[in-house]
């Protein structure tokens, strides 16, 4: 590395470093280039670690206490009435979960040799970018991965100046537990970030402009959610649009179509958009679509030869797990070895009470392609584990080829559905049959024993 004259010269600079940028960094580290990662937090992370899926989740574990808190009077034992303290939670959150996750990254990134450099990357050709920042600088690289993310999307015609009125990464500072709130949206984070104020004390009303939760989602899956949020959420309004927002004293009015109310907050979250403006990409061949993601193939390359782009600015689905593999694969296309994005699913976690996961084709999709599939559903009404734990309120699915029985998807509702889809994953990603799910033995009593019973269903169903 060259450090003459703040330019720095390194075989691939990675331009964000979220779970695709980091992920992408430090393979090329173990691949052997020399790499610097240019994050305008100065960070690694990204909106994974600091605003999304960590944060998040973390929120979720607390309100799932509380949840089963109150499940386990049903089963003769009772806590009380939980008392939250926020500063502790909030200390719990950002120190002992994301911090510590930061530090595990820094240090990661220190043993193989990666600077991160803080600031703005804009790109003045498709060999150099410029660096803009408090330590302002030039990267000359071989390649470039860009890797900047998503951020969240405004609500179209109706920006309220309010700190009132929070994007996600607002939500997820929980500088209060609102006595009323507003959620807009009922996608991934309307019903993570509803459930989990639901459960700290909120009186929530969700509004969907869709006639259903987690539009593109299996019905069959989803409804054990929706009755879920139907019991924690004051109101579900589905196709339901706002129509405006207005601050009125410390409170915001909300008028829905037919309908107003007034809130404490609003938490919006309407889906995300790709990070790709600004970045000097007219200074390149990389040409976004007219969404703004940028295109790649399946190389995770750009049209232009030097560049690559990994992650949520690449399209759907925006998920940390699907940023991190195209990451691992950009590295390894300009490390000169035969990777390619070829999976065949990117599973699928909504992580509410219960959990919804799936991978693979969906029954909906297979109707829609006129494909003939054969489809099991286990309800985990009579699944042994399920009962013990007090939760019958699951669904395993299976959607298998008829002739080749491969299985070809897979969904599950339920507690623990996020860790029982990685099986489906493997099923699907490994071309497994049903028969192979079937002659597996699966630990009992286990939740996992559903997929073979679910397997088990199908193969008699094919006599
Ligand atoms: P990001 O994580 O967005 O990182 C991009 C980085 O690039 C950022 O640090 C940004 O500051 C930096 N950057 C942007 N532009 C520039 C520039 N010009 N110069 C320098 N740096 C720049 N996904 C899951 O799979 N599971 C979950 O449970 C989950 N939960 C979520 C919860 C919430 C509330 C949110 C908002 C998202 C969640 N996601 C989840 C989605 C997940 O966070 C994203 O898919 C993931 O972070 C994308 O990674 P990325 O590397 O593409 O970009
Ligand atoms: P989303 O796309 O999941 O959901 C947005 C919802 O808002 C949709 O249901 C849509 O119909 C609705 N909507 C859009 N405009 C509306 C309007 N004007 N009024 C009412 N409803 C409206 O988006 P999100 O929840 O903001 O999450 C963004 C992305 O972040 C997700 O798509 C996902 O990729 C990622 N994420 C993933 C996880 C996870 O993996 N568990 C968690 C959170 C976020």
């Amino acid at each position: 590395m060259v450090m003459g004259d703040l330019v720095v010269e390194v075989d691939v600079a990675v331009v964000g470093g979220g779970p695709g940028g980091y992920s992408a960094a430090f393979r090329c580290a173990e691949l052997g280039l020399e790499t610097v990662v240019v994050d305008s937090g100065k960070r690694l992370g990204g909106a994974c670690l600091w605003e999304g899926c960590i944060p998040s989740k973390a929120l979720l574990h607390v309100a799932a206490l509380i949840e089963d808190a109150e499940r386990a009077r049903d089963l003769g034992v009772d806590f009380g009435e939980p008392r939250v303290a926020l500063d502790p939670l909030r200390k719990w959150k950002d120190e002992r979960v994301v911090g510590r996750l930061a530090r595990g990254l820094a240090a990661v990134a220190k043993t193989r040799g990666v600077e991160v450099i803080g600031g703005r990357a804009v790109f003045e050709s498709s060999r150099e970018l410029r660096v803009e920042g408090e330590e302002p600088q030039k990267v000359r690289f071989k390649h470039a991965i860009i890797a900047t993310g998503s951020a969240p999307a405004a609500l179209p015609g109706l920006a309220l100046a309010s700190d009132r009125v929070m994007d996600s990464t607002a939500a997820l500072e929980l500088a209060d537990i609102p006595e009323r709130l507003l959620v807009i949206g009922g996608g991934y984070i309307g019903l993570e970030l509803g459930q989990a104020y639901a459960a700290l004390g909120s009186a929530v009303t969700l509004v969907e402009m869709t006639d259903g939760l987690l539009p593109g989602v299996d019905r069959a899956l989803v409804q054990p959610l929706a009755r879920r949020c139907e019991k924690l959420f004051d109101k579900i309004r589905l196709g339901t649009k706002v129509t405006s927002l207005a601050e009125k004293g410390s409170a915001i009015e909300a008028r829905f179509d037919g309908d107003d109310g007034v809130f404490d907050r609003v938490l919006v979250a309407v889906g995300r958009r790709p990070a790709s403006a600004g970045l000097g990409l007219e200074n390149t061949r990389v040409n976004p679509d007219a969404r703004s993601f940028i295109t790649v193939d399946d190389r995770c390359r750009t049209a232009d030869r030097a560049i690559y782009a990994v992650g949520d600015v690449t399209g759907e689905p925006m998920l940390a797990h699907r940023a991190m593999r195209q990451g691992k694969v950009a590295a390894e296309v300009i490390a000169g070895r035969p990777s390619a994005f070829d999976n065949v699913v990117v599973p699928a976690v909504v992580f509410t009470d219960p959990e919804v996961a799936w991978c693979g084709l969906t029954e909906f999709e297979a109707a829609r392609a006129g494909r003939a599939v054969r489809v099991a559903k286990r309800e985990w009404a009579a699944a042994g584990r399920a009962l013990t734990l007090g939760r019958t309120d699951g669904l395993t699915k299976l959607i298998a080829d008829p002739d080749s029985g491969r299985v070809l998807g897979v969904g599950i509702v339920g507690p623990g559905a996020g860790e029982l889809i990685a099986e489906g994953a493997l099923a699907v990603e490994a071309a497994l049959t049903v028969e192979d799910l079937a002659g597996t033995i699966h630990t009992h009593p286990t939740l996992s024993e559903t997929l073979m019973e679910a397997a088990e269903s199908l193969l008699r169903q094919g006599g």
